[in-house]
């Protein structure tokens, strides 16, 4: 193995301070077995009577917002949701395809809570916390029961049981599944049981609402400030607690596969209010996506994991070979992933998957119409697999991503092998959350993908449903009763001035937005930065490339200060004005993300530092050095950010080498 990074002392100085060490203190010790029992039993109760007195505001109705909202209305409080599209059905949660992991075993194929746990923690290169992943595994056969109740209409086999599929980085079958619409039907399960809390008066709901500020009343998270979409009103919601279920940023890059509305605005504004943000460089890129088709294009579209279970990915064995691929004999093709890592073949994990792919494009070896002079594709062949199950049979299976696929290439996948590369996909890091999933100011929880989660530095496919409804139905709801033991709070009345400090930031900042008056609009800086981020901060990182991305988000945030052009007025529907408030948020942790990339001098799962790698192109880690979670405080004194690291300790699993081989 080699290593070129070079230790070097002030390597990251002017760019970020050194703060004390943060410790989860929620987490409990003892065998992993019995962690999570253990802190439920020893968490605090709130007697039925008294839930009645407490409020909560949920942010967020994707599934971890709506499972929770569902869930603490069941339980009694008083939950008012807010969130900016028309219906919480309509969140990002929708597209996920492929499916949702659980150690339910019901392949027979020697999968446990333990293999799913150990998976998980090797999937994401050793950078996740062993008693949280634990959790998550225990949890995950409940989450199948839960959505199986409310009547989730989950794929079966012929005899009845629900059926099974694999993903990335798993040698065993353990992904429930809806067809490709997983995401939208257990939405859809928890979205019906939100609306029964609302029907019963536990939950109200705010439609078009979008969180601007966080509001901290002596130190502790007390309401927000929203924006009422439709009318431009500014309002203050007051409540005991506040929990942050708002996605992920994935979209901080522009080109994405995320919903064109996802964004980090919510977590971005309670990081400036005292969270810590985890592990913000820690981006998963999916490696089977619709390749990008030029310069105009706005959104990237996801070819679901589960088509690997099947289809098999290869490119010409010969650079530039531009041949129809219904041309090329076997014999001159390169079924690259079965051919490096014979035991996963094409379901390595999709950070090894997508850098192969990265790989064979950059040797000359890519497919499809070249965009800048680069053939950026590589094949996904299910010619094999319709002549071994029938086109009936992988119709059943893939269909709708079939239809998906020929509406937006015009190419038909059951004749011409799809053509995919890897794009932004989910983001594994997110604001710093303890055992309980609170952040670091009280009263603050954050669940979903907008926590820095369980996954470590790589997710696999199929757990981050799992993740969020874990948050939503089972973990919160028994652990936010610890911190509302000690409520209701003294009420904060609209007129203090943390309230009014919070209303007025927002007023003026809307008011900067539609006076600069600029040249530019806020899209192309939206454009400009994604740019930045996917050249230097992408899939692959380098000292110099992170240095140069970091002065130019800074020229970037600078111009568009001065520059942006906000049309439109305050008191009204104004996507531009929308837009802005979350591009500004983008550009500023646009810069903390290379900053986070940057001081961690290994590579680890998704974030691939090119001086930090293996003989063979593997990622790299260095344990004895980086082995925690960073937990970035917002700027000090000086405007830089703050480094609190959490140790990340193992005492089950073995750190190693990750080998797919
Ligand atoms: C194309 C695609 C396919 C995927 N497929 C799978 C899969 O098969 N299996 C899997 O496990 N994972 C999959 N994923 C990942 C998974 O879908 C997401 O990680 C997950 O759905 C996130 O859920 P969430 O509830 O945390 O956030 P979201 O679903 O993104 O919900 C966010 C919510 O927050 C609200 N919100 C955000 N900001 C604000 C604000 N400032 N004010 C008010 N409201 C706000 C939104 O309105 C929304 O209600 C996929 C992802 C993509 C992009």
């Amino acid at each position: 193995m080699t290593s070129t990074i070079e230790t070097t002392e002030n390597l990251v100085a002017g760019l970020y301070r050194e703060g004390a060490p943060v410790a989860d203190t929620k987490a409990p010790a003892g065998p992993l077995q019995n962690r999570w029992e253990q802190r439920k039993f020893s968490a605090r109760l709130v007697n039925p009577a008294n839930r009645r007195k407490m409020s909560i505001i949920i942010v967020g109705t994707g599934l971890a917002g709506s499972s929770a909202a569902a869930t603490l209305g069941e339980a009694g409080y008083n939950v008012s949701t807010f969130f900016y599209q028309d219906s919480p059905r309509r969140a990002h949660s929708i597209a996920a395809q492929g499916g949702i992991n659980a150690a339910k075993n019901y392949k027979n194929d020697n999968d446990s809570v333990y293999r799913l746990f150990y998976d998980t923690v090797k999937g994401g290169d050793f950078r996740s916390r062993e008693s949280n992943v634990y959790r998550l595994a225990e949890v995950s056969a409940s989450i199948i029961d839960q959505a199986v109740a409310q009547g989730v209409p989950f794929a079966r086999e012929y005899g009845g049981l629900l059926d099974n599929r694999s993903f990335g980085g798993v040698q065993v079958s353990r992904t429930f599944y809806a067809r490709g619409q997983t995401g939208q039907q257990l939405l859809i399960g928890a979205y019906q049981a939100l609306e029964r809390q609302v029907a019963a008066g536990t939950v109200k709901t705010y439609a078009r609402h979008e969180m601007l500020e966080l509001i901290v009343v002596d130190g502790r998270a007390r309401g927000i400030v929203a924006r009422d979409m439709v009318t431009g009103e500014i309002q203050t919601h007051l409540a005991d607690v506040v929990v942050l279920a708002t996605g992920g940023y994935g979209n901080v890059y522009y080109l994405s596969t995320n919903a064109m509305g996802s964004n980090v605005t919510a977590t971005w504004r309670a990081h400036r209010k005292g969270a810590y943000f985890g592990n913000p460089c820690y981006t998963q890129i999916h490696p089977t996506c619709i390749p990008v088709a030029g310069e105009y294009q706005s959104k990237l579209t996801l070819m679901s994991e589960s088509l690997r279970n099947d289809g098999r990915i290869w490119v010409p064995k010969k650079a530039g070979d531009t041949r129809d691929p219904r041309e090329i004999p076997e014999d001159e093709r390169d079924y690259y992933l079965e051919r490096i890592y014979p035991a996963f073949g094409n379901l390595v994990p999709r950070d090894i998957a997508s850098r192969a792919a990265k790989y064979q494009c950059d040797d000359g070896k890519g497919v499809g119409p070249a965009v800048d002079g680069v053939r950026r594709g590589v094949y996904l062949d299910f010619k094999e697999a319709i002549e071994r199950m029938g086109r009936a049979a992988v119709e059943a299976k893939y269909g709708n991503l079939f239809d998906m696929y020929q509406r937006i290439t015009g190419e038909d996948p059951y004749q011409v092998p799809m053509r995919i590369y890897p794009a932004v996909h989910y983001t594994m890091g997110g604001l710093w959350v303890d055992y309980d999933l609170q952040s670091t100011i009280p009263g603050l929880f954050v669940t979903g993908e907008a926590n820095f989660s369980d996954h470590g530095a790589n997710r696999l496919g199929a757990s981050a449903l799992m993740q969020g409804l874990s948050d939503g139905y089972f973990v919160l709801p028994n652990t936010i009763n610890d911190y509302l033991a000690d409520a209701p709070f003294e009420k904060v009345p609209e007129s203090h001035p943390e309230v009014v400090e919070a209303q007025q930031a927002v007023k003026e900042r809307i008011r900067r937005f539609l006076s600069t008056n600029g040249t530019r609009s806020v899209d192309s800086f939206h454009k400009e930065l994604g740019h930045i981020m996917w050249e230097y901060c992408g899939m692959e990182r380098t000292e110099e490339g992170l240095r140069k991305a970091i002065d130019l988000i800074r020229t970037l945030r600078e111009e568009f200060w001065r520059d942006v052009k906000v049309l439109g007025a305050a008191d009204e529907l104004n996507q531009a004005l929308e837009r802005a408030g979350r591009v500004a948020d983008f550009i500023e942790l646009g810069e903390l993300m290379c900053i986070d990339a940057l001081h961690r001098r290994e590579s680890c799962g998704g974030h691939f530092r090119a001086e930090s790698q293996t003989e063979d192109g593997e990622a790299l880690r260095h344990d004895d050095e980086f082995a925690y979670v960073a937990a970035w405080e917002h700027g000090g004194p000086d405007g830089a950010p703050v480094l609190h690291k959490e140790d990340l300790k193992y005492e089950y699993v073995e750190m190693k080498q990750r080998s797919y081989k």
